[in-house]
C-alpha cells in the first residue's frame, strides 16, 4: 500500500514537472498574442463592415429578425428569410433561433410552424461559407 502511494506520488510529480517544462499541452489554445482587446477591436470592425454590406445589398437583404441574421450575408451574400418565413418556407438557422428568441419581425407568422433548412440546404450554404473568400 505504501509503495503504491509512493509510486502514485512520483507519477504525479513527474507529470507536473513535464507540464512545467513543456508548457501548454498540445491542442490547448495558446495565450492571445494581442490580448482580448485586439480581438474585440476586430469583432467591432467586422460587425460594422457586415452591417454596411447588408445595407449595400438593399432589398437583396430581406431578413426576418431583428437584429438581422449574419449567416445569410456571410454564406450567401443575400437573405431571403423574410420572404421564406412569410410563405411557410424554411429559414436559416440564425433566423430560426432568432424567432425562438422572440426576435421575429414578420407579422402573422406562427412561430410553432417555422421550419429551418433541410440538411441538404444547410450543407449548400455551409459549403459556400467554407469556400468564401
Ligand atoms: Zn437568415
Amino acid at each position: 500500500m505504501k509503495q503504491t502511494i509512493t509510486t502514485s506520488l512520483i507519477a504525479l510529480i513527474f507529470c507536473g514537472l513535464f507540464f512545467l517544462y513543456n508548457g501548454i499541452p498540445a491542442g490547448a489554445n495558446p495565450p492571445s498574442p494581442g490580448g482580448a482587446s485586439v480581438a474585440e477591436s476586430h469583432i467591432k470592425t467586422a460587425r460594422a463592415e457586415l452591417k454596411a454590406a447588408k445595407k449595400a445589398l438593399g432589398s437583396d437583404y430581406n431578413c426576418c429578425i431583428e437584429p438581422e441574421c449574419d449567416f445569410c450575408a456571410l454564406a450567401d451574400g443575400k437573405c431571403i428569410c423574410a420572404d421564406n418565413v412569410s410563405k411557410g418556407k424554411a429559414i436559416c438557422g440564425n433566423c430560426y433561433d432568432g424567432w425562438k428568441a422572440g426576435r421575429g419581425q414578420v407579422p402573422n407568422v406562427d412561430v410553432t410552424k417555422i421550419q429551418t433548412l433541410s440538411p441538404d440546404q444547410a450543407k449548400q450554404l455551409f459549403d459556400k461559407l467554407a469556400t468564401a473568400k
